[in-house]
């Protein structure tokens, strides 16, 4: 057994501080990081608690299965809630958030999903964020599948709360999550009575306890392993680059794109148009008459570690995701995925062009 798992040092306050502020600079923040000791679903509950209640007017962007979850939370602190659901094929435009505030000018809260791993699509967080302050509503968005893949600058873009993990394109540990908070957003969870203290879903709880009291005294024993491991990841982020860790996954959802048409066999980009699709995951339709959870199984047959996977729900059908973030960011994995997809099409009985597909992937590795 690995005693270097066991026989730690206790993590210091300091230590915990520094991890927080290294995620303030990869989010280019000056607001207050906050390191929630759970799975991102933590401060995404967490945030939407925090600020929303009876007297919330919010509007809620539904580009994939996140932003339907952030609908019945908002709906069960009582919040009014407009959703404003997306095709899944595409993305939001900044010009549907205008007509929405046009619509409901009351409306005081903004949540949306940035990119989504489960659908394969981005949205135009900078334009929305500025609709959204022009507007003097609460943004809040949901990072976890683009950062580490695509910018995220919550201050550049007016976001009030950010949230993120680690999991997906910054290739670390998924037991752990941060948020950043605005001082706007302090000022409404301070104002709301029904913002969870003393809980553990509490986000006020660690601007008291913890941040106002100076970062010295941790207010419980943090999820250790996960925070070493979250500042390893930070720390091989630092030392590739942001910008390098990025370009790899802007490469691996081009190339995987330019591959899977090149292939054929009826496989298309789900998302249509290039500049609406996630550089974090490239989600695929599958060819008519056959089903991509069925498409998805055969290839990984060949080879269980490769990142498919079906759509979940009612998308298992029609939505093959190819899941290059983190450690699969790379040409071998796009090139090895579209390689068993090729093969589980012919079983199918339909016609594929393997070199073809290769020779499209490296062009647009290139
Ligand atoms: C992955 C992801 C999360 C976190 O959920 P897990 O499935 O538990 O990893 C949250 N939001 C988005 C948009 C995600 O892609």
């Amino acid at each position: 057994m690995t005693d270097s798992l066991l026989d730690l040092p206790p993590l210091s306050a300091a230590r915990f501080a520094s991890i927080e502020d290294r995620v303030a600079r990869l989010l280019a923040t000056e607001q207050d990081v906050v390191i929630m000791q759970g799975e991102a679903l933590l401060p995404l509950e967490g945030a939407i608690r925090g600020v929303a209640g009876p007297g919330t007017t919010a509007l809620n962007v539904i580009t994939g299965p996140y932003g339907q979850t952030f609908g019945q939370w908002l709906r069960d602190c009582g919040a009014t809630v407009h959703d404003l659901p997306v095709p899944y094929h595409t993305a939001v435009t900044a010009d549907r958030i205008e007509k929405a505030f046009t619509e409901h000018p009351e409306i005081d809260f903004v949540s949306l999903v940035h990119a989504e791993a489960a659908t394969g699509n981005t949205n135009p967080v900078a334009e929305i964020g500025e609709v959204v302050r022009a507007r003097g509503a609460l943004f809040y968005l949901d990072a976890v599948a683009s950062v580490g893949a695509e910018p995220v600058l919550p201050d550049a873009w007016g976001v009030d709360l950010c949230v993120i993990g680690a999991q997906k394109a910054m290739g670390g540990p998924a037991g752990v999550s941060a948020v950043s908070v605005s001082e706007r957003a302090w000022a409404r969870m301070a104002a709301n009575p029904r913002a969870p203290r003393r809980s553990y879903l509490s986000l006020l709880d660690w601007k008291e306890r913890w941040i106002d009291a100076g970062r010295t005294a941790l207010p419980h024993a943090p999820a250790q392993l996960e925070m070493l491991a979250l500042e390893a990841c930070l720390e091989r982020i630092e030392a590739v680059g942001l910008d390098e860790v990025m370009a790899r996954h802007r490469r691996a959802a081009a190339a995987t794109r330019a591959g899977a048409a090149a292939l054929g066999g009826g496989l298309e980009p789900y998302v249509h148009k290039a500049s609406e699709a996630a550089p974090v995951a490239t989600t695929l339709r599958a060819p008519a008459g056959i089903a991509a959870f069925d498409l998805v199984a055969r290839a990984l047959e060949t080879d269980p570690s490769l990142p498919l996977a079906a759509g979940g729900g009612p998308l298992a059908q029609e939505m093959i995701r190819v899941n290059h973030y983190g450690p699969h960011a790379t040409r071998e994995a796009v090139e090895a995925s579209l390689t068993a997809l090729a093969a589980a099409l012919a079983d199918r009985g339909a016609a594929v062009d393997g070199e073809a597909a290769r020779e499209a992937v490296a062009k647009a590795w290139r």
